[in-house]
């Protein structure tokens, strides 16, 4: 099966590096499945899991924002943050989800940064999501 090579690449390091037969990204303009020589992008990327297929296996990585640069032979991933499911401590994320749902709770009681609010939901929920294998 043809492959190409990906690399997922945030402020603390690299998450992901090798070959693969797919990935599949959530951006901005919506879901994009991406085989080996897609048409040459750059697009912004929506807080979501992110889908690798390699060696008959899926990986997912629970990806905040960034971006996404496909290339003939290759996919770059740069993102804030992106873990595996075994990094994720759905703890920690669970803590995060209830925080902001609370804050958004109180949107009309006081100001609240309703967009920061709102992301972090997304980030928690997609924690929980790829920790959960789905
Ligand atoms: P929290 O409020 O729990 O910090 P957050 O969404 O604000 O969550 P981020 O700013 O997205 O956190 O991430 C900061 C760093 O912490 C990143 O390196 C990220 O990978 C890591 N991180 C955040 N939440 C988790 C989690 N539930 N499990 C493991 N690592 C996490």
């Amino acid at each position: 099966m043809a492959t190409m090579h990906l690399s997922v690449v945030t402020p603390d390091g690299s998450v992901f590096d090798g070959e693969v037969e797919m990935v599949s990204v959530r951006a901005e303009s919506g879901e994009m499945g991406i085989l080996p020589g897609h048409v040459p992008t750059v697009a912004p990327l929506k807080i979501d899991a992110v889908r690798i297929k390699y060696e008959n296996k899926v990986k997912l990585l629970a990806v905040s924002e960034g971006f996404v640069e496909v290339r003939s032979d290759a996919v770059n991933i740069l993102a804030e943050s992106a873990e595996t499911p075994g990094e994720i401590d759905p703890k920690r994320a669970r803590i995060a989800k209830e925080r902001a749902e609370e804050r958004l709770d109180r949107i009309n009681e006081e100001e609240i940064d309703v967009m920061r609010a709102k992301l972090a939901l997304k980030r928690a929920n997609t924690r929980l999501k790829v920790s959960e294998g789905s």
